[in-house]
């Protein structure tokens, strides 16, 4: 495995997944947006089963415990809570073991609605959240095509993380100056 001087790893990758149920009368948040639907993801907090998964394989990257662990469902402070307040703290154990996201790479599994026209405004938040480029962040989304999911949405996140300072993109930058 490639280390740097310190022998931490130079990069490390995480994965996460989450299935969240559809019910109505919520609003459905997918990545941080509200999308329009007539049906939103129950759970204890807001649902966003997009921003579970990432904070899944952040947390996983750097071997810290996992959101459930961290964020207990039977826990009354994380009614309804917005789901970026879990990714937040996943980003901050990510910045303290020192490491930096290079990229993110996601699927949707759901019957309803169509992700594509809202692919490009999720994209942009998830970016924005964990201040990478916006070309940083992939999203497929696909259907459910013989699973029997229809009632549920599914995620999948991938991360890699470069060592902070050391990494692959701090090396490609001291080659273009030179
Ligand atoms: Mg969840």
């Amino acid at each position: 495995m490639p280390t740097t001087n310190d022998q931490q790893p130079r990069t490390r990758i995480g994965y996460g997944w989450d299935s969240h149920e559809f019910k109505r009368g919520i609003p459905l948040k997918i990545g941080g947006l509200t999308l329009p639907h007539n049906k939103g993801l129950g759970g204890h907090s807001d649902g966003d089963v997009l921003l579970h998964a990432l904070t899944d394989a952040l947390l996983g990257a750097v071997a810290a415990p996992d959101i459930g662990t961290l964020f207990s469902p039977s826990d009354p402070r994380w009614k309804g809570a917005d789901s970026s307040v879990f990714l937040t703290e996943a980003l901050e154990r990510v910045r303290a073991a020192g490491y930096t996201i290079a990229n993110v790479d996601s699927t949707l599994i759901l019957a309803a609605p169509r992700i594509g026209p809202h692919a490009t405004a999720i994209r942009e938040r998830v970016a924005k959240f964990l201040e990478i480029p916006v070309d940083s962040v992939g999203l497929k989304a696909k259907t459910p095509e013989g699973m029997g999911t229809e009632n549920a949405a599914i995620a999948h996140v991938i991360v890699l993380l470069e060592k902070r300072g050391r990494g692959l993109t701090e090396s490609k930058r001291r080659v273009r100056k030179a």
